[in-house]
């Protein structure tokens, strides 16, 4: 095993153990515990949801949280959801997803120069992290953006995750203005950042987020990275 993977896997032991927020840690459990009706016979995973990806990824994607049912329950980022299945059709028709769904952690999907995180690692109740909880989370994004040595650009899912990013990697600026599909390249070396509307049920089943405006997203993407 090389020194990088020894590092990401002590990363992820950490983050799958950690407890640092109780309302959290708390809420997770419960809904571990009572499942909903379709997953009753499913085993929750129930913990911190590590990042997921291709290690030597060039793009990093940031969401807000784990979906209750959905990677609280797979314990993968986006897998199990309406949300991952939004967001792995298009990673899938753009090139950087092995397939188009993402139904369990051993269902042999795999990313290619793609690498998932998000700003809290835990299922928030009504999907709303509190501030301090982000802030407790946030060490955690941050040794993944030192793990990643080929990151080139970040894909923020939410203007949540846009502005967190912004507050690990230039905290002593302006906050840049947030609207789907803006792109920013702030400074040499910075990696650039482009900002989409989050593929939530709420975003894409009221037609907010569309399909073909996700598409071109992911469009910018493979152009940004040639
Ligand atoms: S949200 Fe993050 S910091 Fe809080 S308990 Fe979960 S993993 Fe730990």
């Amino acid at each position: 095993m090389t020194a990088q993977r020894v590092l990401w896997e002590r990363l992820n032991r950490e983050i799958i153990g950690c407890q640092r927020c109780p309302r959290l840690v708390e809420w997770r459990e419960q809904v571990a515990r009572e499942r909903r009706r379709a997953f009753a016979d499913w085993e929750y995973w129930g913990k911190p949801v590590p990042g997921f990806g291709d290690i030597e990824a060039r793009v990093l994607i940031v969401g807000l949280a784990p979906g209750a049912h959905g990677s609280n329950r797979t314990g993968r980022m986006f897998t199990g959801d309406s949300s991952g299945d939004f967001l792995y059709r298009a990673l899938h028709e753009a090139g950087f997803a092995s397939q188009p769904t993402a139904t369990h952690s051993e269902d042999g999907l795999d990313l290619q120069d793609i690498f998932i995180t998000a700003v809290c690692r835990c299922a928030p109740p009504d999907n709303r992290p509190l501030r301090e909880e982000i802030l407790n989370c946030q060490p955690y994004m941050v040794e993944e953006l030192r793990l990643l040595n080929r990151l080139e650009g970040i894909v923020a899912l939410g203007r949540i995750a846009f502005e967190r990013v912004q507050r690990i990697l230039r905290p002593d600026h302006p906050l840049l203005p947030f609207r789907h599909g803006a792109f920013y390249k702030p400074a040499d070396h910075f990696p650039w950042l482009l900002a989409s509307y989050h593929p939530s049920r709420q975003n894409t089943q009221t037609g907010r987020l569309t399909a073909e405006m996700f598409a071109g997203i992911w469009q910018r993407v493979r152009d940004e990275l040639g």
